[in-house]
């Protein structure tokens, strides 16, 4: 099957390449986002594969169905970008792919908090320049502390239990309580418990109306002060504002995200010669106590292997009539 891939990257091409080793599909690679102004790109083709800032609307759904296309492939788990309801009025099938490597994202959440604690983003700069002082490089142990998980699921449970090794209480909020988060040794708590005993926060929850903006300025007014916030799963889930003026206050102590509000324009490119005009991220990023990585929890061996071969296993089910068993239907 002819697959237009959209938000393509010299990195992604190689793994799906290997996944389509045996030239199954034709795959062809577009490096541009699809959005309104590029979805005729896709005309002719049958099935689209895009990525977590891609454009799934109403408007670009029913251009794509005039092209011909059927199927929208997502090569992530998050499917905030899709307008489910507008898919099934159109009659196209989405699917995405889902626990391809909890793990990827969990140790990248890891990774930022001891970082963040550590100060590791300030020591590097500085041993570099031969400046060895150790002024405001001072953390916490973690063990021992109150570490809240935002959403249990596959991502949010794999954090816990690494947590759990640094010997920290993991507690956790999330709308569909699961047996095996609290069989980790964990138990779950309430929001306000939450914002009183977290001396951090980590969010795995998926973006939907409910939890965007979920961190706002009324719920951070609650927080520890000194709390430090991580965020690995969808930028909306914080208002960057009401952040920035948590952090110039010190009600937070911390912040290191993945994942940014309006990353859309910002992320999976080099912009380093252009003026940025989102004063927000050029805020944030000049915190000393702020680290923003590029959406690239999910960048692993592993989790690329399987994503490509998950995706392209859907588009070969969708080709041969099958139960398309990571299909995303609207509620
Ligand atoms: P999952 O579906 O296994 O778990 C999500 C959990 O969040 C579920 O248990 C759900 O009940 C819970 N939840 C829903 N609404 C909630 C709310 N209001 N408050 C608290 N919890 C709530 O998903 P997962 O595989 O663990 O992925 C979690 C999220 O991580 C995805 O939705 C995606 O946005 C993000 N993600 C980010 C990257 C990255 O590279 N940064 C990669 C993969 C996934």
């Amino acid at each position: 099957m002819e697959i237009a891939i959209f938000s393509s990257t010299p990195y992604e091409r190689r793994y799906l390449d290997e996944a389509n080793a045996n030239g199954h599909h034709r795959l062809n690679f577009f490096e541009v986002p699809l959005t309104a102004e590029s979805a005729g790109l896709a005309v002719g083709y049958p099935a689209v594969c895009i990525f977590v800032n891609d454009r799934a609307d109403a408007q670009v759904l029913e251009a794509l169905q005039q092209g011909g296309t059927r199927l929208v492939a997502l090569r992530c788990t998050g499917f905030n970008n899709v307008d489910l309801e507008a898919a099934a009025r159109l009659g196209m099938n989405v699917v995405r792919v889902v626990d391809y490597s909890p793990n990827s994202v969990a140790e990248h959440a890891v990774a930022l908090l001891l970082a963040i604690n550590r100060k590791i983003h300030r020591a590097y700069n500085r041993t570099r320049d031969s400046n060895y002082s150790l002024d405001g490089l001072i953390g916490f142990d973690l063990t021992g502390k109150t570490v809240a998980v935002v959403g249990t699921g596959k991502i949010g449970r794999v954090f816990a239990k690494i947590m759990l090794g640094f010997g920290c209480e993991v507690i956790g909020y999330d709308p569909v309580p699961s047996r095996e988060f609290e069989a980790l040794g964990t138990r779950y708590a309430a929001p306000g418990e939450i914002g009183e005993r977290a001396d951090v926060i980590s969010l795995h929850c998926p973006l939907t109306p409910a939890t965007h903006h979920i961190i706002n300025a009324e719920t951070l007014s609650r927080a520890k002060p000194g709390a430090l916030l991580i965020n690995t799963s969808r930028g909306a889930l914080i208002d960057t504002k009401a952040v920035i003026e948590a952090l110039k206050t010190g009600q937070l102590g911390g912040v290191a995200i993945d994942v940014y509000e309006q990353e859309a324009n910002l992320f999976f490119r080099d912009l380093s010669s252009v003026v940025i005009a989102d004063d927000l991220i050029q805020r944030l990023v000049s915190f000393p106590n702020v680290i923003v990585t590029g959406h690239q929890a999910f960048l692993t061996r592993e989790a690329l292997t399987t994503i490509c071969e998950r995706t392209l296993q859907s588009a070969t089910a969708f080709e041969q009539g099958q139960t398309l068993e990571n299909e995303i239907k609207a509620p």
